[in-house]
Formats: structure tokens, C-alpha cells, sequence
């Protein structure tokens, strides 16, 4: 959406699958062949257009076989009676950045596809095998635009993950072909110079993105474009775009903006939740103390969800998208609900919920919000099999308790979710969130260990990577999640302040992705990643010296989440001592930390630093 958007959410990238590695998350594994022949008696159903009451819906391996009321069935098939729910289609998010646990939270909370804008191409290919291969049964269903199509410099490739650019018109047909062989599902295009938030930066002329648009339909492909501000619009729907991946927030629409998208036929994605985030309100909040939705929510996503965007120059107001969704509205143009999780403020699965809320307030019925959450989403992308619910259709279903075609904050209150007929197992999903929230909480009110015990951490004089407590040294790299960097790490003689050994680590950095790193480890408790309560202390410090390259501190507590803070230091080539107060990561104050990195990256190269008296004062 803005020039700075995708920067915090690519970082996370990294991050989620380093932690992830190291604590197994909680996956349940669905057997196809249990359970996805039964029929559902007496729902209110929301077929994805219309309401029908008091309907059967017959559901055959995995398909839905028949709707009607009193519906005859087989004896053998399973039947339960779901009077006063209301069971829709499966919820389609028309605009996320999945990786890491998103395609399971979106399940969780109804989402059964995710049309992802930009991910990592490793991950989109790999995503997209296992779910030809018949697995991840328990995930919502992937579609995506891989990596997507900006100017050199521009949004997108803020990252330092190489992505490639473009320039003239004549290279676009080239780059399309290319995101097909990778296997994209549509294309993706940035035009955005970041003047909406008062600032500069290359984006594609309009000749380039016309020659996307039309290389994307060459090859049956749709052209979806992200925009940063009203003018951006008109010219994007101008060059034959079939949606907007966002609303603009920067001015009220012109009267006849509306007129102008319909007469071109194409589709809105507003993603009003990000743009309220952007805009400072803290919608994403009131979902993270929903009662409804709170017991599925880890305590990464009520992070995600507090965090706010850095405040812009130029002030941006939700308001004015609102307005324009209402002149496409009153224009009978396709308006698909999208979220644009996990950018703060939102998160993946529970944010489609504030989606819909704000559609309505908008002025969608509840009705129209729900198709725009299934059958809309559906036709746009031309997604046959689903966003409806009709024989021949795949069983990819929401229940949820009451009425939410007249209360939308209904879909919140969720009984099941069925992907091709497989029920979730969110009982089990919502204890392990249970457990995890409370080994949380148990850490935070743990006592403080005495001062002296805590003191040094490592000098590495006994000639090994050892520490006085917690866990020793070891060695950490981005190959867990994806990355090619090394890394090496040996005590060497000659410490500072004339002191034994000192432990030093180098490596190369491979540039491969923006998050890169290599360095070393330590956890404060007996395994890694166990949070210890070090508030007695206010300082980390330690000796460094080196190749005179910038190398960073990353301060990973449970309260935040898989998402490290960092300080930056430089390795002179002599030794100096440096000091960082706890304060100065994300201004914590050290009661929760689980680790404590050394490393070099994200910037790509050879590396060679030492440390040594590291310390907590
Ligand atoms: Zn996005």
C-alpha cells in the first residue's frame, strides 16, 4: 500500500521461520478420508449470493454433492442438525503476503483461500506442490502472485532481497513470461511514487504498466496493481488493469471515479483494515480483545495486531476510502474483501472479520460483505470451484453460530471450518495457544534471579564456547530459513583487556534474502529460546573488534514474539567495549529475554568479528 509497508512484514519473513525451527509449531494433520461425506441439516445457508433457510447441504468426498431442504441422504452418511447456524462458503482473503503459520491461522478463522500479492517464490512453488500432492488439508489454499512487477528503486525493493525490475515497455513481456514459468497464478503491479505519504521514489511509467497489463492477458493471466494514491487509480484502470489490490486514502473521490472503474470493468480490493492502521486508528486492536476471536489468536498476532505504522508526513484518511466503496458500491463495481495481513495492525484469518465489518460500515449490506468475502472473490479470479455453495462445488465451508447476513460481527462466532470437506481440529489449536499464553504468563511473574549469578555471560577463557549460564554458543545462520549464508565460529587466543580467548565468528553473507544473517547464539535458560525474567540488570555489554564492518545485537523476549529487536554496533579493529541498555530494544526491560544473537547481515559479503566480556550490568 505505501513505500513503507511491506518492510516490516518482509522482515518478519525471516524471522517466523527461524523461530518456527526451533519451536515446533502446532500442526494438525487431516486425513482425507475421514469424514468429508456428511450432510449439515437445517442451516440458514449463505450460498455465496443468496440466503436460503432452513436448507440441507449434502457433502461427498469432499465436494458438495447436493443443497435443498430435507434432503434425502444414505443412512450411512453422517447428518448433524445445525439449527439457527449459518453456514457460508469457505471465506476468500483477496489480498495477504502469506509465509510461515499464515495459511494455517487463516484457516483457523474461516479463511479457506489466501490470494497472496507478493511472496517468496521458494515458498509459493513449495506451497503450491504440497497442495497438488493432496497435503496440507488443514491450510487454507494458496493462490499467488510469487513476486510482482515494480521499477528499479521503487516499492517492493526496499528489502535488499533481489527481486527483478523493469523498466521500458519492451522488456515487460519478457517479465511476465518469466512469473509464469515460476508458476504465479495472476500478476501483480506496483505503481505507487510515495508522494500519497510525502515522499519519493521511482515507480513504472505508464507505458510500462500498460505493456504489463497487456503481456499479463497474453498469456490468460489477470493484472492486479497496487496504487498509492487516487491519480495512481484513475491512470491504473486507464492502462486496462483488472483490479486495484488497494483503495487510495489520500483525497474523497472525484464524482465519477466510480463510473470511470465500472465502464472498465474492474474489481476493488479497498483493504480498508490496513488502510485504518495506516491511517493510526487502532482497528486491529478491538479484534485481539474480541472474546470470539481472542482463544485462536498466539501471542504473535495480538502483537501484530497492536503494532501501528510509522506516522507520515502527510496524513492519510480511512475515511476517504470508505466514501469511494461506497460510490462503487452505488456502481455495481465487483468489491472483494481483502486484508493485507500480516502488515501491523492486521493479522492473517481474524482480520478478514474487521474486513467485513468495515465493508458494512461502508455501506455494503452484510449480504454484499459476504460475497464479497466468496462469490465475488471467486468470479474475479476465476476461481470456478469455490466461493459458493452448490453441487460440484469443493466443500470448503464456514459454520458459525447466529445470523451474520444481518449482524456481520457474526462470522466471528465460528462452530467448524471444512477444507474439501476436512473439519479443522481447532479444539486443539486453541490449546496449544492456551498453553503457550500461559507458559508465558508463568515466565513474566517469575522472580528475578539474583544479581551475582547473572553477571558474566561469556568470557571464553576455559578455551570454549561455554557460558556461565543458560545455554552455550552456537552458531546460527539463515540456512534454516532458506538462506545460502555460512558461518564459522571458534575461541581464538587474545581477549580483550589482555584477557585468554576471545570467540570469533565470520562468514559470508549471501544476499539471497533481505533478513540475512550469520553470527551466534545464547539463550539465558537451559534451551534455547526459554525466556528468563534478567529485569535485574539494565545493560548488555560486551567487547568487540574486527573488520571495521557494522554488525548487529538481536534481542529476541516472548512478549515480542519471533520478531527480533536489534542494535547496531561497529568491530573496530581493536578492541572497544560497547554498552546497550535493554531499553534501546523496543524498549524492553528485560524481564522476558529468550536470546541473544551476535551476527553479520543483511548486507551481502565476507565477515570476521570477535567478542568477548559479554555481560549484563
Ligand atoms: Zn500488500
Amino acid at each position: 500500500m505505501n513505500s513503507r509497508r511491506f518492510l516490516p512484514t518482509l522482515k518478519v519473513l525471516g524471522w517466523i521461520a527461524f523461530y518456527s525451527l526451533l519451536s515446533a509449531p502446532a500442526i494438525i494433520l487431516a486425513s482425507p478420508d475421514e469424514g468429508n461425506s456428511f450432510v449439515i441439516r437445517n442451516a440458514r445457508v449463505f450460498d455465496g449470493h443468496s440466503v436460503l433457510e432452513k436448507s440441507d447441504v449434502w457433502v461427498e468426498n469432499g465436494k458438495i454433492k447436493a443443497v435443498g431442504a430435507n434432503l434425502k441422504v444414505p443412512l450411512t452418511i453422517k447428518a448433524v442438525d445445525v439449527a439457527g447456524d449459518t453456514l457460508l462458503p469457505g471465506l476468500i482473503d483477496a489480498h495477504t503476503h502469506a509465509w510461515g503459520d499464515a495459511l494455517k491461522e487463516a484457516e483457523i478463522f474461516g479463511v479457506t483461500t489466501e490470494l497472496d500479492m507478493f511472496t517468496a517464490v521458494k515458498y509459493m512453488q513449495q506451497t503450491k506442490k504440497d497442495q497438488a500432492d493432496g497435503k496440507l488439508l488443514n491450510l487454507a489454499d494458496l493462490r499467488s502472485a510469487g513476486t510482482l512487477a515494480t521499477a528499479p528503486g521503487g516499492h517492493g525493493t526496499e528489502y535488499g532481497m533481489p527481486i527483478p525490475t523493469l523498466s521500458t515497455p519492451a522488456e515487460a513481456q519478457a517479465w511476465v513470461d518469466a512469473r509464469v514459468a515460476e508458476g504465479s497464478d495472476y500478476i501483480k503491479i506496483v505503481i505507487d511514487d510515495a508522494s500519497a505519504y510525502g515522499g519519493h521514489r521511482p515507480t513504472l511509467d505508464n507505458a510500462t504498466l500498460k505493456a504489463l497489463i497487456d503481456a499479463a492477458h497474453k498469456r490468460g493471466k489477470i493484472a492486479v496493481v497496487h496504487i498509492g494514491n487516487q491519480k495512481e487509480a484513475h491512470d491504473v484502470i486507464a492502462a486496462g488493469a483488472d483490479g486495484l489490490a488497494h483503495l487510495f486514502a489520500d483525497s474523497a473521490p472525484a464524482p465519477d471515479f466510480a463510473q470511470f472503474v465500472a465502464a472498465h470493468h474492474a474489481f476493488v480490493v479497498p483493504t480498508l483494515d490496513v488502510l485504518e492502521s495506516v491511517a493510526g486508528v487502532a482497528g486491529g486492536q478491538s479484534l485481539s480483545t474480541d472474546a470470539r476471536l481472542a482463544p485462536y489468536l498466539t501471542s504473535d498476532n495480538v502483537s501484530n495486531l497492536k503494532r501501528g505504522f510509522p506516522k507520515f508526513s502527510t496524513p492519510l484518511d480511512e475515511k476517504y476510502a470508505e466514501q469511494t466503496v461506497a460510490q462503487l458500491k452505488a456502481a455495481h463495481v465487483p468489491i472483494l474483501a481483502g486484508t493485507d495481513a500480516p502488515n501491523p495492525g492486521t493479522t492473517h484469518g481474524a482480520s478478514i472479520h474487521r474486513e467485513l465489518e468495515l465493508l458494512v460500515r461502508s455501506g455494503l449490506t452484510p449480504q454484499e460483505a459476504l460475497a464479497a468475502a466468496t462469490s465475488v472473490a471467486a468470479k474475479a479470479f476465476h476461481l470456478d470451484d469455490r466461493g459458493v455453495i452448490a453441487p460440484g462445488k469443493r466443500a470448503d465451508l464456514l459454520l458459525v453460530k447466529g445470523d451474520p447476513t444481518k449482524d456481520i460481527t457474526a462470522t466471528r462466532n465460528i462452530v467448524s471450518v471444512w477444507k474439501v470437506g476436512v473439519e479443522d481440529d481447532r479444539d486443539s489449536y486453541r490449546a496449544a495457544i492456551e498453553k503457550e499464553k500461559q507458559e508465558v504468563a508463568s515466565t513474566a511473574s517469575a522472580a528475578a534471579p539474583s544479581v551475582t549469578d547473572m553477571s558474566l555471560i561469556s568470557d571464553f577463557d576455559d578455551g570454549t564456547p561455554s557460558a556461565k549460564f543458560g545455554t552455550a554458543w552456537t552458531l546460527s545462520t539463515d540456512s534454516i530459513a532458506g538462506g545460502k549464508s555460512t558461518g564459522e565460529m571458534k575461541v581464538v587466543d587474545g581477549g580483550a583487556n589482555g584477557d585468554k580467548h576471545a570467540l570469533d565468528i565470520s562468514g559470508v553473507i549471501d544476499g539471497g534474502l533481505p533478513y540475512a544473517w550469520a553470527g551466534v547464539m545464547w539463550s539465558p535458560g537451559a534451551q534455547p529460546f526459554i525466556p528468563v525474567n534478567l529485569s535485574a540488570k539494565k545493560n548488555i555489554s560486551f567487547f568487540a573488534k574486527g573488520d571495521g564492518q557494522t554488525y548487529r545485537v538481536l534481542l529476541f523476549t516472548a512478549s515480542g514474539g519471533r520478531i527480533p529487536a536489534m542494535q547496531n554496533f561497529v568491530a573496530e579493529p581493536s578492541w572497544k567495549k560497547a554498552i546497550i541498555p535493554f531499553s534501546a530494544f523496543n524498549g524492553t526491560d528485560g524481564h522476558d529475554i529468550s536470546a541473544i544473537l551476535f551476527v553479520g547481515g543483511p548486507a551481502a559479503g565476507k565477515f570476521d568479528f570477535q567478542v568477548d566480556e559479554i555481560k549484563l550490568e
